[in-house]
């Protein structure tokens, strides 16, 4: 082991960076919704303050003694925890649902046990204890699932267990020549980053959750971040990993590429904690970028800017970040909710480029993206756009708490498609949320680009119950299959998305899942109803 910053592993009741459990992310960041903003909202939805949170109380854990010491003689007294505060905290992730959920004081969710192992030989320790008292298991890492990952059935199941992985945060090894790093799942993505730069590394992993988001999560659900277009989606940057399941270990990816069979990383990826507890990922990792630059690009249309992004996808140069908003998420400037609906209404559509790797590098990309970009359209609008997204972008879910205070319920979703069925899908699914939500607001943005398609991240906001959000999100999704599009690029199954996946994969796809689960898992006690159908 090196590089770890606390090699006598956390043994608090807590493992530091915790969330608030009725907010997004930092207790200290929760601000009220800032004046010019309030404003709009006003006028937009009208406000009402919403109510003081409800005073909670959590139901008594359902285990018996004797299952709570077996788990203590796994892994340490102190890592067995039943106190009301921690559990709490671990119950469910931080959707739109989850938050009003948490806000009401419902807490049917809630494990009976949070329990902390280290190393895969106390993960496995405790699946066994699990399948002997037929424990449901929550692998647990940042905690901000956004599809019902962290809630499971626990009809029929003696109890559930939040399998809590941040004591598990070390930097394993790092292999220069390799330009690999394997990393253990409950490091967050602020955590895992401080401790590759120690060797002048980094991942370039950088969803809106970052700062809050563990290594495990990125690899259970197939996370995407800002910066995909430059470094790849998670998965992609994952070349080996272990987990472990109740029927035994896995270890896989021996080499960079291989053709010995399918390739069976692919099934832990995205198998958001229903097949295996991933307990180490090995990921190519790139040098530090020696410079990093950000820029704001203005297109007339939507259509036009894609088109753009679809041209350098295809034929690059392709920045390290590229992003497209539509004409109302440009004319509402989320990039900056500080300065909602200022500097960026000039009309038009905002496009987000930027360049990070050496300067020599930078400076390459950039002229010829510029050449490429203003040849098809697009006005360059400088580095004051870039650097208010850069400053902003783990900033909106702040925003979100602050709308939902004063009564307007603001969601996402997001889809892929192949750019010849982008356009038709864009007009369905805005037209499906609209026609669902009267007066919404309906916002988007090309969030990810590939050379054969792009994804689609749509920001709703309206004033609406969380029924009848539900409704929208399900009109939504029947949107997208009718338009063969993926019911979810980046945000994963869950629980939510569930009921689609066999109109995206089919029945036989859906025996395939059955019959892993079965393998792997065959009492069923990891994370039951999430993922399989
Ligand atoms: C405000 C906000 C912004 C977001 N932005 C993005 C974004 O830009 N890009 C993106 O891709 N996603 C985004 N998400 C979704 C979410 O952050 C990702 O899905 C993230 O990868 C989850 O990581 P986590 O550590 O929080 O996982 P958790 O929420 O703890 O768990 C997610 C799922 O993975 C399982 N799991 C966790 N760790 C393991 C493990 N070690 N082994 C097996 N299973 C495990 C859990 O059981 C659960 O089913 C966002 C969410 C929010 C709330």
């Amino acid at each position: 082991m090196q590089g770890s910053r606390d090699d006598g592993r956390a043994s608090s009741s807590t493992t530091g960076r915790e969330m608030h459990p009725t907010r997004w992310g930092d207790p200290a960041g929760a601000a009220p919704l800032p004046e010019p903003a309030r404003a709009l909202v006003e006028l937009a939805f009208g406000v009402t303050d919403s109510p003081a949170a409800t005073a909670v109380s959590l139901p008594a854990p359902a285990l018996d003694e004797a299952v709570l010491a077996e788990l203590r003689t796994a892994v340490g007294d102190a890592h067995v925890v039943t106190d009301d505060a921690i559990r709490r905290l671990r119950t469910r992730g931080k959707s739109t649902p989850d938050l009003l959920r948490a806000r009401a004081g419902d807490l049917t969710d809630a494990p009976d046990v949070v329990v902390r192992p280290v190393g895969a030989h106390e993960v496995a320790a405790v699946l066994a204890i699990a399948v002997r008292h037929h424990l449901a298991v929550v692998p647990f890492g940042g905690g901000t699932a956004v599809t019902g990952g962290l809630a499971p059935d626990r009809e029929g199941y003696a109890g559930v267990v939040s399998l809590d992985l941040r004591r598990m945060n070390h930097l394993v090894e790092v292999d220069p020549v390799s330009m690999t790093a394997t990393l253990e799942p409950g490091l967050l993505g602020p955590e895992a980053e401080a401790l590759l730069a120690e060797h002048g590394l980094t991942l370039g992993h950088f969803p809106q959750s970052f700062e809050h988001a563990s290594i495990g999560g990125f690899a259970a659900t197939r996370s995407s971040g800002q910066a995909s277009a430059g470094y790849g989606r998670f998965d992609a940057m994952v070349v080996a990993l272990t987990a472990v399941t109740p029927t035994g270990r896995l270890s896989l990816g021996v080499a960079p590429a291989s053709a010995a069979g399918p390739d069976l990383r692919q099934l832990l990826l995205g198998s958001e904690g229903a097949f295996g507890v991933i307990t180490s990922v090995t990921v190519r990792v790139r040098p530090i970028p020696e410079a990093k630059v950000y820029e704001g690009w203005r297109f007339a249309t939507f259509a036009e800017g894609r088109d753009a992004m679809r041209e350098l996808a295809q034929s690059g140069p392709l920045p390290t970040v590229l992003r497209l908003s539509d004409e109302s998420e440009t004319a509402l400037s989320l990039a900056d909710p500080d300065a909602v609906g200022g500097g960026a209404s000039a009309g038009g559509c905002l496009m987000i480029t930027g360049y990070e790797g050496s300067a020599a590098d930078v400076a390459a990309k950039q002229t010829s993206v510029t050449a490429l970009l203003t040849d098809l359209g697009g006005v360059p609008g400088g580095e004051e756009p870039g650097r208010a997204w850069a400053a902003g972008r783990f900033k909106a879910p702040y925003l979100r708490d602050s709308m939902l205070d004063v009564g307007v319920l603001v969601e996402t979703l997001e889809t892929a498609t192949f750019w010849s069925r982008v356009e038709q899908t864009y007009a369905d699914v805005k037209a499906a949320l609209g026609a669902s939500l009267p007066g919404a607001l309906v916002l988007c943005h090309v969030s990810h680009v590939y050379e054969t398609g792009c994804s689609l991240y749509f920001t709703v906001a309206a004033r609406a119950t969380e029924p009848a959000w539900r409704a929208a999100k399900a009109a939504a999704t029947d949107a997208m299959v009718a338009a063969r599009a993926t019911i979810t690029h980046h945000h994963a199954v869950g629980t939510d998305h569930k009921p689609w996946l066999a109109r995206e994969i089919g029945e036989t796809g859906v025996r395939v899942l059955r019959a892993v689960k079965a393998e792997l898992d065959p009492t069923g006690i990891l994370n039951p109803g999430v993922l399989v159908p």
